[in-house]
């Protein structure tokens, strides 16, 4: 087997994920993270369709299952805090839906102990030579791997070095989320609120037992300017937005104030022609990130999972192994991007009349007939890619 050694950027869900299968499939991995542990952050995160076969494959199914959130309906609040619908789990939650912290700790989990992770610190340059890349690190020593994967998300700094600056492939959607961790205050049972008011979207979910709930926060946002590492500035300016939102804002507000999980970030797109180029690869949201309801989880996973039975297939030639990574992933990639364009208008829509719009849409899916369209439509981008079978000598599923 060539290229043996595999450096990946990212120890999230498509990082862990491809330190798995290039482990298994006999290749030697390290996993450098910006973080300096494992972050634990973020909402639910579901699986359909195909996406439940790499759960399977990767024999970590049974034990995701085992901490799936198993939430019922939410409901849809009107803007003066009345019920205004129900939404029912099918179409919140998919086949199964397990916190994004709870699935990145049974990857890292399955991995630690066949992949080195260093935690803490970052890549600062890549340079291609004719046998491998050579990698400086913030912290570490430099040093020299086969090959280079970034896993490292929206910003991936993989991307940014091999690719060219996050600006040329980005597509602003105008909204940004933030999520965080609250008490649950209002005592919610496996349930969730839905509430809007003009260009701003609160979801509260209970978490983990109904001891805690998580919070995301969708609103418009155009040109908005803030440093993506100052936490409390990013505090601040969802306080500003908020604060005269009505509900149950003041409780939640109090808790944003404690909370030490906030993800803060804009629904961007990240749109590239191709996701290698030399001796160095993307995956998951670094190649591909498409935002809430474009499967990105789901699919991180998939292509991880291709990109290791490529390159196994090819022998670890990383030309023929890369070429048929894109072949493969391409399609399901571009099918996540177009479904969850647009997902910011629905989820923060701007007037009154537009939310009100929006429930009455809301309501009309739910009833029997368009919620089964629905699903189907759901389950396309999931289903976009089938996965192969890559033969791993003396490992059977
Ligand atoms: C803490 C957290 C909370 C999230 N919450 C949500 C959510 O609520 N809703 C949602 O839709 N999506 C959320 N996401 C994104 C979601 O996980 C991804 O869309 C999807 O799972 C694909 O995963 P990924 O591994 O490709 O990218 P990501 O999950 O974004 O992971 C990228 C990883 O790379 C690390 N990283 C970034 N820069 C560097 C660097 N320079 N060097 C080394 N490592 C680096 C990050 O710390 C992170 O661990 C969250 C991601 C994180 C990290």
């Amino acid at each position: 087997m060539r290229n043996k050694n595999i450096l990946i950027s990212g120890a999230s869900i498509a990082g862990p994920t491809l330190a798995l299968w290039l482990n298994r499939h006999g290749f030697a991995t390290t996993v450098v993270e910006k973080a300096p542990e494992l972050r634990d952050g973020g909402q639910a995160v579901d699986f359909r369709g195909n996406q439940l076969d790499v759960l399977r494959r990767s024999g970590l199914l049974d034990e995701v299952r085992r901490h799936q959130t198993n939430m019922g309906a939410q409901i849809i609040l009107d803007e003066r805090g009345r019920r205004a619908g129900v939404m029912p789990p099918e179409f919140t939650s998919g086949e199964v839906e397990i916190l994004r912290g709870d699935l990145s700790r049974i990857l890292f989990d399955a991995t630690k102990d066949r992949t080195e992770y260093i935690f803490g610190d970052s890549i600062t340059s890549l340079t291609e030579v004719a046998d491998g890349v050579e990698v400086t690190f913030t912290h570490g020593g430099p040093r020299k791997f086969d090959l280079v994967v970034g896993a490292d998300g929206m910003h991936s700094v993989v991307r940014a070095l091999a690719f060219g600056p996050e600006s040329r492939f980005r597509k602003e959607a105008h909204f940004h989320f933030a999520g965080f961790t609250a008490p649950n205050h209002l005592g919610l049972d496996r349930s969730g609120f839905v509430y809007n008011v003009p260009g701003r979207g609160v979801m509260l979910q209970s978490k983990r037992g109904n001891t805690q709930a998580n919070v995301g926060f969708w609103f418009r946002a155009d040109g908005l300017e803030y440093d993506r590492h100052d936490v409390e500035q990013q505090k601040r300016i969802l306080h500003e937005l908020y604060r005269d939102a009505g509900w149950e804002l003041p409780a939640l507000l109090a808790a944003l104030r404690d909370a030490d999980d906030v993800f803060f970030d804009s629904l961007c797109q990240i749109h590239l022609d191709h996701y290698t180029r030399g001796r160095i690869a993307l995956v998951g949201d670094a190649g591909w990130g498409a935002g809430p309801g474009g499967s990105g989880t789901g699919l991180a996973m998939m292509a991880a999972y291709v990109l290791a039975g490529e390159l196994a297939a090819a022998g670890g030639d990383h030309e023929a192994g890369f070429a048929a990574y894109e072949r493969e992933v391409r399609a399901a990639a571009e099918a996540g991007l177009k479904q969850a364009k647009g997902a910011g208008g629905f989820l923060a829509p701007a007037t009154s009349g537009a939310i009100r719009r929006r429930n009455f849409t809301y309501r009309l899916l739910f009833t029997r007939p368009l919620m089964g369209l629905f699903q189907k439509m759901a389950i396309k981008a999931a289903n976009a890619l089938t996965l192969k079978d890559y033969p791993i000598p003396g490992y059977s599923r």
